[in-house]
């Protein structure tokens, strides 16, 4: 029985000086995961290694489960170890490895040992033809492939052997916190989700925002983008989610400002809002759902009149995806089922029949401008009673 993971990362491996900086930011994350199910976990950073020990009552399915949601990771490996002993011992222990891991396996394999340890009287090369010629003998039907081998047992010769054969999937990108925080504007919709998962896997933290109009919008909806905060959650850690009342707000739109552009304005509201929240939580960047051309606020024109309200940064990593792809992802992260829920979104209430699909700066500028004495109160207004919590994984 195994009780250690070997954890590969691929990026992170190639920063340079910053190396540490990210394999510890790994670290941090691999142990807040761990933390959150049952088990004594003990990490060990070894030369540009992570390894996990565990103990307690652990769980391999939810060790493993936790562990493929940490970014950075690109393979888990469950790891045998054995202890230090002359080359029939591991000859030995290697036979029982192939018995519990590969039972009955007809498969082409190949030896890779690392001498780590210079004292082991067998060089590299003895000790991958000795083990192979140990695992032809009890396994006659396996055969050596050094070029293609199905199965690759990796061996590391240190203070214990290590040996592993299976790289189980990690999520890849960076880890968690290695690359700043960015506010998201999450939506109930399947877009936004998806966004701010994908933009916390390049190691950025999430903060997100979220407008609800009551009494147009329901709590049910409000709690809709809670339950996504937390599915996404899963993967980023704790959320600070601002849940924003824009009801005054987009009603003061309503009545001032041509319908055709009601969209366009209400966007540069929430961008403005998300850009306050951003400033505050120190985020360097606002995160939204877009993708060019999915409606008519998400045009070029449109995308670029909204951008021009705030000064910070607006990343919109589905900027080019079709929403089949988006889909495709958010059901891969298990969002898409809590997004496809039919509750209302305060955009849908006061979208126009026609909403202007080519925006001028200008035009919409002037109709802001007739929002002038009123509509600062307002900001301030959405802004102190906005409500704000975390969000954490189940
Ligand atoms: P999604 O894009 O999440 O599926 P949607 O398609 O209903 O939701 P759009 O109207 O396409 O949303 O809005 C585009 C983007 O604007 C969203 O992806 C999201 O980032 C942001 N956004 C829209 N509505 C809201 C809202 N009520 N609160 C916070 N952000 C919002
Ligand atoms: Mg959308």
């Amino acid at each position: 029985m195994f009780h250690t993971y070997l954890i590969k990362y691929g990026e992170i491996g190639i920063k340079g000086n910053n190396r540490h900086v990210f394999e510890d930011a790994l670290a941090k994350q691999v142990r807040l995961k761990l933390a959150q199910i049952s088990g004594d976990f003990e990490i060990r950073k070894e030369r540009g290694r992570i390894y996990v020990e565990c103990s307690g009552d652990w769980d391999e399915e939810e060790t493993v489960s936790a562990l493929s949601c940490v970014f950075g990771i690109v393979g888990i490996c469950p790891v045998h170890t054995y202890e230090l002993a002359g080359i029939d011992e591991l000859r030995r222990d290697i036979v029982a490895y192939v018995a519990e891991e590969h039972p009955g396996s007809k498969e082409s394999f190949k030896v890779k040992a690392r001498r780590v340890n210079k004292e082991y009287p067998l060089d590299s090369m003895q000790i991958d033809a000795q083990l192979g010629e140990a695992i032809l003998e009890a396994y006659p039907q396996m055969h050596v492939d050094v070029h293609h081998p199905e199965i690759l047992f990796d061996l590391e010769i240190r203070d214990r052997v290590y040996m592993y054969s299976k790289v189980l999937p990690g999520p890849g990108g960076m880890p968690v916190g290695s690359n700043g925080s960015a506010m998201l504007c999450l939506s109930g919709g399947i877009d936004s989700p998806v966004a701010g998962w994908m933009t916390a896997k390049r190691g950025v933290k999430i903060d997100a925002v979220y407008f609800h109009a009551p009494p147009y919008t329901s709590e049910r909806a409000k709690q809709k983008v809670v339950d996504l905060a937390r599915a996404i959650s899963k993967y980023t850690g704790p959320i600070r989610l601002h849940v924003v009342n824009f009801t005054d707000i987009q009603l003061a739109i309503y009545d001032t400002c041509p319908h055709e552009e009601l969209t366009v304005i209400m966007r540069r509201y929430m961008m403005r809002i998300a850009e306050h929240f951003a400033e505050k939580d120190g985020d360097l960047g606002i995160v939204t759902g877009e993708s060019i051309g999915q409606v008519a606020s998400q045009t070029m024109q449109s995308l670029l009149v909204t951008n021009a309200a705030v000064r910070l940064p607006v990343y919109r990593p589905l900027v080019c995806f079709d929403k089949s792809e988006i889909v495709d992802v958010a059901k891969r992260i298990e969002t898409y089922e809590t997004s496809i829920l039919p509750y209302e979104d305060c955009c849908t209430i006061f979208v126009a029949r026609h909403p202007v699909t080519k925006p001028l700066l200008e035009v919409i500028e002037r109709s802001e401008a007739k929002l002038k004495g009123k509509i600062e109160e307002l900001l301030e207004k959405a802004i102190y009673t906005t409500e704000t919590f975390t969000v954490k994984p189940e």
